[in-house]
């Protein structure tokens, strides 16, 4: 894998750094899941040291990597291997300290009131917050630089290379063909907007079974994969060897938890599917959030929401859950894909969630190049939440408040949410060139997929550029003509 000797130089320095990052991840996997409610202030002061441990350790590595960028011949781990180091230390030259310290301060404290303004649907107690924090992302684009549109630094750092044009191509035919299908769906009744399915109770043990089915059924591993549970599903990955998903159990509506395991299940896939040769190396991950949700997606949406999938994990609803033996797979495959226009991007169908995120994206790019005041924002997201999806929120708690990231400093991150349905949709048309996807899943061959998404993206890790990457598997980056064709397949015939 690494043959340049100064490569393997640095790559032995990194190793420390890349426990730190393991180490931080089970920290955090922690706090999420078993952690005592009551231990959150000494939880937030060990990784913020940590944070700053691994900041020290990763600047010592700066004058080596930039001796190594002149050396010639190297192969692609190599290149990319170098890459993703050189953004790292980029970021860390360029932003003061003092800013970084002043954007996880106000991000400390904008969350803490965040949940109490969204529990009162009180706009005014955040709005100082918000208006801070866009106030340092406003700097922080300065400090990283950009071409084009401010909005573009930061973008790129979730998505590396991902620009204002990049999104505004896929946004515009996106909004205009999936407004079309909306509006027939919602027209013809065959994908009703409600369910009586949404309403049955479940108990947790029961569900919990359903959920272990959907993981056998998706063939992961026993011995290097877990599950618990938390208020908020996500994936970590403290190495190769050691992937945890976590699930969710409101009580009701079983599908909310069955989909939170699929979609954390796709997004362990890629975690655990890495090339092994790969470990201990800052290439052991997945490359971009937008790439990591495009694998989530598939699992979730593509695979976990298909007739044939609903076939196979039928039987373990009838046996688990008793409510569901008066409705046939039709009937559930129709609970699975309901579709209508409302008020929070969490609980969106497949259909209307990319408009959420348009509401979010039109936003951000105003505020952070200042065309827009924080002032303005509420009555603005109303506004736009009416042109997009069709439905005007009553208050700022299903209005603007909803979403963690702003309090959380987290601008430029929500359009990646869409950019995985778009690269979804892109391995969804190129896969069915390989192997016939639909008999795949009605024969739980799922393992098949999995080798051909290993093949295609997983081994590699970080090695390419999300854009690289979608040049080497497509030939093109970015086409929402794949979604779009598939989402009408899907709702219209
Ligand atoms: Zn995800």
């Amino acid at each position: 894998m690494f043959q340049n000797p100064l490569i393997m130089d640095i790559a032995e320095r990194y190793k420390p750094l890349w426990a730190l990052d393991s180490v931080g991840a089970l920290l955090e996997w922690d706090m999420e899941t078993y952690m005592p409610l009551g231990s959150s202030e000494p939880r937030g002061f060990t990784i913020a040291q940590m944070q700053l441990l691994r900041q020290e350790r990763m600047l010592q590595l700066t004058d080596l990597v930039s001796k190594t960028e002149k050396a010639t011949g190297l192969n692609d781990h190599e290149t990319g291997f170098l890459r993703v180091l050189k953004r790292e230390l980029d970021y860390y030259a360029k932003l003061p300290p003092k800013l970084l310290e002043d954007i996880l301060r106000t991000a400390t404290e904008g969350t803490v009131v965040w949940r109490e303004a969204r529990k009162k649907s009180d706009f005014a107690m955040f709005k100082p917050y918000l208006e801070k924090m866009v106030g340092l992302k406003r700097q922080e684009a300065e400090k990283l630089g950009y071409e084009g549109h401010p909005y573009n630094a930061l973008m790129d750092i979730y998505e590396e290379g991902l620009t204002t044009d990049d999104v505004d191509r896929v946004f515009s035919p996106l909004r205009s063909e999936l407004k079309a299908v909306l509006t027939k769906v919602l027209a013809a009744g065959k994908f009703p907007p409600n369910h009586p399915l949404e309403e049955m109770s479940y108990e947790e043990a029961s569900m919990k079974r359903v959920n272990e089915d959907a993981l056998r059924l998706l063939q992961m591993p026993q011995k290097t994969f877990r599950m618990d549970i938390s208020t908020h599903p996500f994936t970590t990955a403290m190495s190769i060897e050691d992937v945890r998903i976590t699930t969710r159990y409101e009580g009701k509506d079983f599908k909310a938890s069955l989909y939170s395991t699929v979609h954390e299940s796709g997004h362990a896939i890629y975690d655990i599917q890495v090339d092994p040769s790969l470990d201990y190396t800052p290439l052991a991950r997945g490359m971009s959030l937008g790439v990591h949700e495009s694998q989530s997606r598939f699992w979730e949406n593509f695979i976990g929401r298909s007739r044939e999938f609903v076939k196979r994990i039928y039987p373990s609803l009838k046996a688990n859950l008793p409510f569901v033996a008066k409705y046939n797979e039709d009937d559930v495959y129709r609970y699975f894909n309901s579709a209508k226009p409302s008020l929070i991007r969490v609980d969106a169908d497949e259909l209307t969630y990319n408009f959420h995120i348009m509401v979010r994206y039109e936003l951000e790019k105003r505020l952070i190049a200042d065309e827009m005041q924080v002032s303005e924002a509420p009555e603005t997201w109303k506004d736009l939440m009416e042109k997009y999806v069709g439905v005007r929120p009553a208050n700022d708690a299903e209005g603007i408040l909803q979403d963690v990231h702003w309090s959380g400093g987290m601008f430029g991150y929500f359009a990646t949410y869409s950019l995985g349905n778009v690269i979804a949709g892109m391995f969804y048309n190129r896969i069915q060139k390989d192997l016939d996807l639909k008999a795949t899943i009605a024969n739980g061959d799922l393992g098949k997929v999995k080798d051909w998404l290993r093949e295609k993206l997983h081994k590699y890790g970080a090695t390419y550029s999300p854009k690289e990457l979608q040049e080497q598997a497509f030939g093109e980056t970015y086409n929402p003509q794949w979604l779009i064709r598939y989402l009408q397949e899907k709702y219209l015939t």
